[in-house]
């Protein structure tokens, strides 16, 4: 189990911003306050995506079987990660001692059902209490079976997601991050061009829109020997200290990864995002600049031109169905800024932004985009929701699933951005379909339908009068 030490120097991350505003770092939950996820949940929603590693939830059925698979996170091969996988703890397993027991059982048979490259294990309140030893079931079954079975600490009762994000992100570090060297490059590739390896950290590959920007960074000779966590293998989290440059995308929930792998291995690391277009040729431009290979940036500046024309015109005819468009934003961390750009780009005017998980630094991009008098809310209630629907008039509410039923009820349409959307919108290709989806959205009949008084009111109110 995690000490409080452990845990108080996890919250107290230098390259968080939080830190800069109040000492202590970031504040220990309240009780209640983890409502949005516990520490578990956001180690797992962190890791999940390594698409070959079993993933094994130590604990009772529930912690498993309520996050399970909870992002539309991609692979383009490996399935396994979408095989929920749990030691199912019951209360005779507790009061027998027979937890160490289950575990090292079920290491097993995830190895010897499915050969995976390791194993990781997450540890959930009620192991955490009773004082399993996960780190000893691990090496024990390491050495057992010739796997790496990777223990991660993150009881939910510890904090909150974002901390479990972070818990996460240190045992990459620790145990699996700098045991193997990247493979060698293919010698015709290698003579073609010059090419520089890269990590992104904090990419989750959400319905493959990753997809939409790989093909870019191939081209200009950028490697991705890492994604954590989107479409990754085992086998790249272990090379990721040889990039020459890490790139944090959404958010700062892992950015103790980018600042450990800069202190351990001197990698620079940069804050990016892909969406939009401005952002997207920001970051292409920010990797060119950590490099400080001239060839890149010119090659990059020539890809940015060729791309955002293409786009522009592929977006022409959309855009002057959207122009001027209102849209109420509620979404969180880095999302909250780089949205707003998107939009921006696209002609929209966004009236207010959800601020409630973004950092101080996101809050001041957001007043950089929207200027000081940006409203920000951070009460996402329903009914908050939409009073600033009705106050500004948004003709779109774009939230995470969660609000989905919200703005249903009140007849407002409505666009996921977050974890469980269906469509991609990273890249210049992404905001393609950003673009169709929100004018799929506002255009659709049902709207005008829904919001007409019903026949038999007319009706019954003639007659009534
Ligand atoms: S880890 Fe703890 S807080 Fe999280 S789901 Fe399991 S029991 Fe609940």
């Amino acid at each position: 189990m995690k000490s409080n030490k452990d845990i108080a120097e996890l919250l107290d991350e230098p390259a968080c911003e939080h830190n800069k505003k109040e000492k202590s770092g970031c504040a220990k939950p309240k009780p209640g306050s983890a409502a949005g996820g516990c520490a578990f949940d956001g180690a797992q929603i962190a890791l999940l995506p390594i698409a070959d590693v079993a993933h094994i939830v130590h604990g009772p059925i529930a912690c498993a079987g309520s996050s399970w698979d909870n992002r539309g996170t991609r692979s383009s091969g490996a399935q396994l990660y979408r095989t929920g996988m749990t030691t199912d703890l019951t209360e005779q397993d507790v009061i027998m001692g027979r937890g160490e027991k289950r575990l090292l059982h079920s290491i097993k048979q995830a190895v010897e059902t499915y050969q995976p490259p390791a194993v990781f294990i997450y540890n959930t309140c009620v192991p955490a209490l009773i004082g399993d030893d996960i780190n000893a079931v691990c090496q024990t079954a390491e050495k057992k079976w010739g796997v790496p079975v990777v223990p991660i600490d993150c009881a939910g009762f510890y904090g909150t997601k974002n901390l479990g994000n972070r818990i996460a992100g240190d045992a990459m570090v620790k145990h699996v991050i700098g045991t193997r060297e990247p493979d060698a490059l293919p010698a015709d590739l290698a003579a073609e061009k010059q090419v520089h390896d890269v990590n992104l950290v904090g990419e989750y590959n959400i319905a493959g829109e990753f997809w939409h920007v790989l093909p870019l960074l191939d081209e200009l000779g950028l490697r991705i020997l890492c994604t954590l966590s989107g479409d990754a293998r085992f086998r790249e989290v272990q090379t990721m200290h040889k990039a020459e440059v890490n790139m944090m995308v959404c958010s700062k929930a892992m950015v103790n990864v980018a600042r450990k792998l800069q202190k351990e291995y001197g990698t620079p690391w940069f804050e990016g995002s892909f969406y939009g277009i401005t952002d997207t040729s920001q970051s292409l431009r920010d990797f060119a600049r950590l490099i400080g290979d001239e060839d890149l940036t010119r090659r990059t500046e020539v890809l940015i031109e060729r791309e955002e024309s293409r786009i522009k015109a592929a977006l022409e005819p959309w855009k002057a169905r959207l122009k001027g468009k209102r849209v109420l934003l509620y979404t969180g961390g880095v999302k909250s800024w780089s949205v707003i750009s998107a939009l921006q780009d696209l002609g929209m005017v966004v009236v207010a932004t959800g601020t409630k998980k973004s950092t101080e630094e996101d809050k001041a991009r957001i007043r950089e985009l929207m200027g000081e008098e940006a409203l920000m809310i951070e009460d996402g209630s329903p009914k908050a929701l939409l009073k600033v629907v009705a106050d500004y008039q948004a003709d779109i509410l774009i939230a995470g699933g969660r609000n989905m039923y919200t703005a249903l009820k009140a007849k407002i349409p409505f666009l996921d951005i977050n974890q469980e959307r269906e469509f991609g919108y990273a890249g210049y290709q992404g905001m393609l379909e950003l673009v169709r989806q929100l004018a799929l959205t506002i255009e659709s009949p049902v709207w005008p339908a829904v919001r007409k008084p019903a026949p038999w009111r007319k009706t019954q109110e003639a007659s009534h009068g």
